[in-house]
């Protein structure tokens, strides 16, 4: 049987009723203990790295579960971590483009019940979890409902229903079928496009965290970049409208004045679509173009959560 180790970070799966609302109390021993058929697909080990709501997660986490999933890399097969979902895509996202040259699973899940609840989707989670660790493909994936999601794919969907998340632009990697994982033909393994496959792990760390996503809204005003420029970010993530549009029109709504302040200041903007699917298109209308001419950069087909990592990385090298 394959080794595996769980790293536990916390999150719902992990969670109990407290007289102050639902917070985790489960560590990595009793999840584990709770789903006896995980005995039967690998031997887990634990390790309780953190046990927080994914809601105080932030990028000095996303570091720490790199470097430890490098300590421990020569000694498992895989890795599973288990985490809250609110913010499980950007650590996802981050993991992804964090760990370079991986050549062993590091699956990330959790669940929207806690284990202790009844008709939780924290077992099967688990059991697709290590299943996919075991015996899955190299690289980073999120499992959740049956399915394996590319890392830097994945967004959550739904605050209660049990396929919280859903694949953004990127096939989904694989069903779970009978115990055993059926891979999607359209789906092509992101590692096996890696030149440096057998290169050892490197762990890519340095993140300029000083970057915000910011979502514009009809009437949006100037000065609000403005002012996020003059507080020091070194980097937005520009949440605009449909295929790339950011208003330029009207004189006090016009944001290109704004915007040539910030590329001026040196400051990165990428543009993001409030739509979900299909991508950022703006060379397609006036409004995006024009964006474009001044400095804007497209976002193309990525999550905002995986654009948000990307950048801080981008910046972190500088
Ligand atoms: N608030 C929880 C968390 O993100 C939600 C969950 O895990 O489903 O930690």
């Amino acid at each position: 049987m394959k080794n595996v180790l769980l790293i536990a970070t916390g999150g719902t799966i992990a969670s109990i009723q407290t007289e102050d609302g639902m917070m985790p109390g489960l560590d990595g021993n009793g999840l584990i203990q709770r789903v006896p058929a995980l005995k039967d697909i690998c031997n887990i080990d634990t390790l309780q790295l953190m046990q927080l709501d994914s809601t105080n997660i932030h990028p000095a986490h996303w570091v720490k579960i790199a470097h430890v999933i490098n300590e421990n890399y020569s000694k498992y097969d895989g890795f599973v971590i288990s985490h809250g979902t609110d913010t499980m895509a950007y650590t996802s996202s981050a993991l992804y483009y964090m760990l370079e040259n991986l050549n062993k699973p590091v699956i990330i899940t959790g669940s929207q019940l806690s284990l202790t609840e009844e008709g939780s989707d924290a077992p099967d989670n688990l059991i697709t979890a290590f299943t996919a660790a075991a015996n899955g493909p190299a690289g980073v994936y999120l499992a959740f409902y049956g399915r394996l999601i590319q890392g830097n794919a994945a967004k959550k969907m739904y605050t209660e229903n049990f396929y919280a998340f859903h694949s953004i632009n990127v096939p989904e990697a694989a069903l779970l079928k009978n115990g055993k994982l059926s891979f999607n033909p359209d789906y092509t393994p992101y590692t096996s496009a890696q030149a440096h496959y057998n290169k050892p792990l490197t762990i890519n760390d340095c993140l300029d965290t000083n970057v915000i996503i910011l979502e514009l809204s009809p009437g949006f005003r100037p000065e609000y970049i403005r002012a996020i420029v003059d507080s020091g970010c070194h980097g937005i993530i520009l949440k605009t409208f449909g295929a790339g549009g950011i208003p330029g029109r009207e004189s006090d709504l016009n944001l290109l004045p704004a915007i040539d302040y910030a590329i001026k200041k040196g400051i990165k903007i990428v543009a993001a679509s409030q739509c979900i699917y299909d991508g950022i298109h703006m060379d397609r209308y006036e409004v995006g173009l024009t964006a474009l001419k001044h400095g804007v950069e497209s976002g193309e087909y990525l999550t905002t959560e995986a654009m948000l990592v990307k950048m801080m990385l981008e910046l972190g090298k500088k």
